[in-house]
């Protein structure tokens, strides 16, 4: 699961990010609503956490031309004082979401995992597949009642096909959700990943789609 982080704050920023990232999550991070608002349009965000002050667009604006033009990843935004109208404005616009500052960092966590469940359709933390089960609070992971040990990689490639599992992730996709925006991306390198799965998880655990990509049920279709 790949998050963009817009916060002008830059210490503020920065632990959000180390946060987000010992969480399991890939981050870019972008200091004002001018670079935010491009890497939104962009790139392709699983959430995105935008402070409301930004220096050159304000973070209500940049929603709204997301919003506009048809951006549909959840956001959550941080405001730094709780009105009323602030909050109405960015629920208007198009806002999933509110944290006010100061905000205590468990509780980013806990709604930002909330938002991207929700939006791939899942009511509760811990998904399923299978005999396989994901933790999302702990990003523990079970075959059969057994813990299995992942290293970071193999558990967002993981995680991201059991937040979409119904559907045909294509090595691209995949590459480009669990990879930052200076990772200098190889999609061969998912291959690899997706034949330790294997070998961790049961050798049919994930389903391949010839010259399409990978999913978790047999059945699922491209989208
Ligand atoms: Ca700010």
């Amino acid at each position: 699961m790949r998050i963009l982080v817009v916060e002008d704050e830059v210490e503020l920023a920065t632990q959000i990010a180390k946060a987000l990232e010992q969480a399991g999550y890939t981050v870019d991070t972008a200091h004002d609503g001018e670079q935010g608002g491009f890497l939104g349009d962009t790139e392709p965000y699983d959430a995105v956490i935008l402070d409301l002050g930004l220096p050159k667009i304000d973070g209500l604006t940049v929603l709204d031309r997301w919003r506009q033009a048809g951006h549909t990843m959840p956001v959550l935004i941080l405001t730094a004082r709780e009105t009323w109208s602030e909050k109405v404005s960015g629920f208007d616009k198009g806002a999933d979401d509110y944290v006010t500052k100061p905000f205590n960092m468990e509780e980013l966590l806990a709604r930002l995992r909330a938002l991207i469940r929700r939006s791939a359709g899942h009511a509760k933390s811990q998904l399923e597949s299978g005999p396989v089960t994901l933790d999302t609070r702990s990003g523990k992971v079970t075959v059969n009642g057994v813990m299995v040990i992942l290293t970071a990689n193999e558990l967002k490639v993981l995680s991201y096909l059991m937040h979409h599992p119904e559907k045909v992730v294509s090595r691209t996709e995949l590459t480009e959700h669990i990879y930052d925006q200076n990772f200098d991306r190889d999609s061969n390198t998912i291959e690899v990943f997706i034949g330790r799965l294997r070998k961790k998880l049961g050798p049919d655990a994930i389903y391949t789609h010839r010259g399409r990509g990978y999913s978790l049920a047999q059945s699922a279709e491209d989208s």
